[in-house]
This record gives structure tokens, sequence and C-alpha cells, in this order.
């Protein structure tokens, strides 16, 4: 089964309009052609100018956030339905600076993730462990745990990109070594493969996040469960081409 790759670029709280409009201007001819599928995820406030300037390219629009109530009291949400309705096509769901920032449960990644593909949207579903669990020699037990319990009366598992981040190579410029993030993935796609069968956990492509940057991006992608990757500051400029067309 060959799963297709697919590298977004999650921007994390940067970039107003303005420069949203420059970094995807010149964005544009530099991933054309690229054999891995594309995503940039800007904030909120970006989206619409985002979905306007990528109509036609192949790059698609994701979200860093969304709550799984359509609309109500609810006061600095914002809806999958609103996101839809834009144009955006792809949501980071649980990424661990929500869990650890905003509180974010697996109970609510849960629900966020079976809401977003209700509605046809395609959830990044973020897990990963700390370095005290690493350490501790709990990474395994951490990372299947969020799986089953984020991935839990999921329909169709093969429709989620499931990132794994492991929290101590996020923005430190530490990157797992190739070995270690193939080794989490494939424990990942073990869970899967119990959870909803063989050819589901075939099909389920599974990033790896945590400083990827362009001199690092082909090992980590020539390992056999590692099928792309979400990519923070590396994201932000235009060198981030040269991570998609590695
Ligand atoms: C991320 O936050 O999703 C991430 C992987 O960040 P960075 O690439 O900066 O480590």
């Amino acid at each position: 089964m060959s799963r297709r790759p697919v590298i977004a670029g999650n921007w994390k709280m940067n970039k107003n309009v303005e420069e949203t409009e420059d970094l995807i201007k010149s964005l544009i001819p530099l991933v054309d052609g690229a054999e891995a599928e594309v995503v940039f995820a800007p904030p909120f406030i970006d989206l619409p100018k985002a979905v306007e300037l990528t109509k036609g390219t192949n790059i698609g629009i994701g979200a860093q956030n969304m709550f799984y109530e359509e609309k109500g009291a609810y006061t600095g949400e914002v809806s999958g339905e609103m996101l839809k309705d834009l144009g955006v096509k792809y949501v980071i769901i649980g990424h661990s600076e929500r869990r650890q920032y905003f509180a974010e449960t697996d109970e609510g990644v849960n629900k966020k993730v079976i809401k977003a593909l209700k509605l046809g949207l395609t959830p990044i579903m973020c897990c990963g462990e700390t370095l005290e669990e690493r350490e501790a020699g709990d990474a395994k037990s951490k990372v299947v745990g969020q799986i089953r319990k984020d991935l839990a009366d999921v329909d169709d598992v093969t429709k989620v990109i499931i990132a794994y981040e492991p929290i101590w190579a996020i923005g430190t410029g530490k990157t797992a070594s190739k070995e270690q993030a193939d080794e989490v993935c494939g424990w990942i796609r073990e869970t899967i493969t119990d959870m909803f069968g063989e050819a589901a956990a075939e099909a389920t492509r599974i990033q790896y996040g945590g400083s990827v940057k362009p001199n690092n991006v082909k090992e980590l992608m020539g390992m056999e469960n590692i099928d792309g990757a979400l990519v923070g500051g590396a994201s932000l400029t235009a060198d981030f081409a040269k991570i998609v067309k590695y």
C-alpha cells in the first residue's frame, strides 16, 4: 500500500494578513508540482486570505484548532462549520501546545476529530510524549493511550492524518532520530491495526513533527512508518519549499 506523503506547515501564532499574503505568494511557485500533499495552517484571521490566494494551486489550507459545537455561547471559539464555509480543508487537533497551555483533554480531542470528519474536514491529530515520559520509559504507553482515546469511535481512520510530535523535539532544534521517530510511528500503526484492522492501518498516514528542517526531512521521510511532516518554525519562510520538495 503506498501512502501519499503529506507535508504541513503549522504557522502557530505568527504572520498577520499582509505577511500571509507575502509568504503564500512566494511559496506558490516553489511548491508547485510537489509529489507530497501540501498544507499551510496559518492563524484564524489569515484563513480567508490564505484560501483566496491558494485557489487553483496544490496547496490546501488548514486551521490550527476548532470547536466541536456548531455555534452558540462559546466565547473565543471557532466551529468546524465556520472553517468549512471558508473553504478550509484541514484542521490541526490536539497539538501539544493546546494540550499544555489551553488544557485540552483526550476527550475533547476525540470529539473534535469526530466532528471534523463528520464535516469532511481532514483532521491532523497530534500526539506525543514529554521528555520526562521518554526518560521514564513511558513513551509507548503515553502515545498508545492517546491514540486509543483520541481516535475512539472514529468511523474512517484513514481520513485522519496522525502527527507524532515528541514534545521535547518541538521548537527545540532537537529532532528525534529517524529510528526513534519511526519506532513510535510503528507503535501508532500497530495500535491502529488493533483498533481498526490492518487495511485501515496500512492506509493511514502518520507524520513526524519536531524540528523538521530542510537538512533532516529526507532521512525522516525515508523511514517505513513516516508518511509526512508537521513543521512549525521551518514553515515560516520560503525555505519551507525545500521541505515540501525533499
Ligand atoms: C509543531 O509545533 O508542530 C512543530 C513541529 O514545531 P517545530 O517544527 O518548530 O519543532
